[in-house]
């Protein structure tokens, strides 16, 4: 046990008492950081890391709204500004019935250092409800999330804080909370990205987190002199992360053989190819439907109630939601030989299994640079935004391989322990702290 660590963390769990989620993310980027902050006295005096970890602003608000059968239900609305330092408050909406205030300070706190990442000027946030909007109508939908704007507007703007998309909030959702907003407003800007692409959104908008993690795996392979080529992989979710990953993934020659969902997951050992990922687009974009219905119709193995982690494969891609993969999935995943994981979600590791892939040293993407693509795709949008000129897929996709190939070289910068080994772990959390604490200094104790 860290002394320094330990003693850094006491007064954040006092004060933030029953939120273990932001604990565990807080004390993660601490022990990178810890260390390097004894070596550079200017960020210890200036207590950079003990105003990170405060959130400059946090909303709380009622959200009422009328089911389909008349009856009045209420939710809880949350937006966690946490940092803009670098740039106006940038991050996703979740909209699950598991949302509370210590998950979004983790996801907002996370923010801060993979926004930094991308080079890109925007600061860190999050936000959401604990809405579900599994198993509710279009209406439903469209009467919540304009609930949810006619509080949220007052908070949010183009160069203020510009929320985006995450869990359960797609492309639907996006459009209903801009729909809102705009008529509030009576303004059209880019407040929101994720956007539908006739309305101010961007190309490889919803691809980015997808193939950002795919890039991300590529290039901690290829250092190696390695790549995904015939590589067999596990991949969890089948949402809006784990369906462009496995498109991103079958490009670069890997075969996907699971997905999974919050009921269960799927083994198909002849790959997931691009027919079939149509099929999956349409089940749970369109449909919304269960991912066991994939092994009724393409006859393979479907495990209730299980992830994915148990079935043997090269590269894990956890694309679902945190502490998806516990000490004993990740000894299970080394001990079948993977290589690589690379997390399109948000901490999807537990603590115990970080130390695993580092003890072992096997190739380990940390979320806030595996998964920035996303959010550097919707700067990217931004700035399309502000031009008022869209750029082609290429030309965004372009843009999105070199950030992500940026982000790998500063965990490189930061992270490399030997010639042959980098801590990407350290690497991230070093190199999203700097640009971020030096701006701080910069801006006076504010
Ligand atoms: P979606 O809502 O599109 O998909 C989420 C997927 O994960 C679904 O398959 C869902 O299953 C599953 N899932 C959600 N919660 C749980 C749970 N508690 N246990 C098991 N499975 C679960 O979300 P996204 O694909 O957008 O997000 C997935 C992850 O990626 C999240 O961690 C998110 O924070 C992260 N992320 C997303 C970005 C984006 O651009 N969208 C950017 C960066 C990170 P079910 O349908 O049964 O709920």
């Amino acid at each position: 046990m860290d002394i320094k660590v330990e003693q850094f963390m006491a007064p954040i769990r006092a004060k933030n008492p029953s939120e273990s989620e932001f604990h565990q993310a807080v004390r993660e980027v601490a022990e990178s950081l810890i260390p390097f902050i004894e070596e550079h006295p200017k960020y210890k005096h200036a207590k950079i890391l003990e105003r990170i970890a405060e959130p400059e602003r946090i909303i709380i608000f009622r959200v009422p709204w009328i089911n389909d059968r008349g009856d009045i239900m209420i939710n809880r609305g949350f937006r966690i500004e946490m940092n803009s330092a670098i740039g106006p408050y940038k991050g996703g909406l979740r909209f699950h019935p598991t949302v509370n205030l210590g998950i979004l300070k983790f996801l907002a706190f996370e923010q801060v250092f993979k926004n930094s990442l991308t080079t890109l000027p925007m600061g860190g946030a999050k936000g959401g409800s604990d809405f579900d909007p599994k198993g509710k109508s279009d209406n439903e939908v469209m009467r919540f999330c304009q609930s949810f704007m006619t509080e949220l507007f007052r908070h949010i703007g183009p160069n203020t804080d510009i929320p985006a998309g995450d869990i359960g909030v797609g492309g639907r959702e996006i459009g209903y909370l801009f729909g809102q907003y705009k008529r509030l407003r009576n303004e059209f800007t880019g407040v929101l990205t994720g956007k539908g692409i006739q309305w101010g959104g961007s190309l490889i908008r919803p691809e980015a987190t997808g193939y950002g993690a795919v890039y991300f795996a590529e290039e901690m392979l290829n250092r190696n002199g390695n790549s995904l080529k015939n590589k067999i992989v596990a991949v969890s979710g089948s949402g809006n992360v784990a369906q462009f990953t496995v498109q991103k993934i079958n490009e670069f020659g890997g075969k996907v053989v699971t997905l999974s969902d919050s009921n269960g997951s799927i083994y198909d050992p002849n790959g997931i190819d691009e027919e079939k990922l149509e099929w999956i687009m349409e089940l749970k974009n369109i449909r919304r439907g269960r991912i066991r219905e994939y092994a009724d119709k393409f006859g393979c193995e479907y495990f209730e109630g299980k992830r994915p982690w148990h079935i043997k494969c090269d590269a894990a891609f956890p694309s679902a939601t945190e502490n998806e993969i516990d000490k004993n999935d990740a000894e299970i995943l080394v001990r079948n030989g993977c290589k690589v994981v690379s997390e399109g979600a948000n901490m999807p590791s537990t603590p115990e299994a970080i130390n695993v892939f580092l003890r072992q040293k096997i190739l380990y993407g940390p979320g806030k640079a595996a998964n920035a693509g996303g959010v550097a795709v919707s700067g990217l949008e931004m700035t399309q935004n502000s031009m008022r000129l869209p750029w082609s897929r290429e030309e965004v996709d372009k843009r999105l391989y070199t950030i992500i190939k940026n982000i790998h070289q500063t965990c490189v910068n930061f992270g490399a322990e030997s010639e042959s080994y980098v801590n990407y772990v350290k690497g991230a959390n070093i190199g999203g702290f700097v640009k971020v604490a030096d701006a701080m200094i910069a801006q006076g104790a504010v």
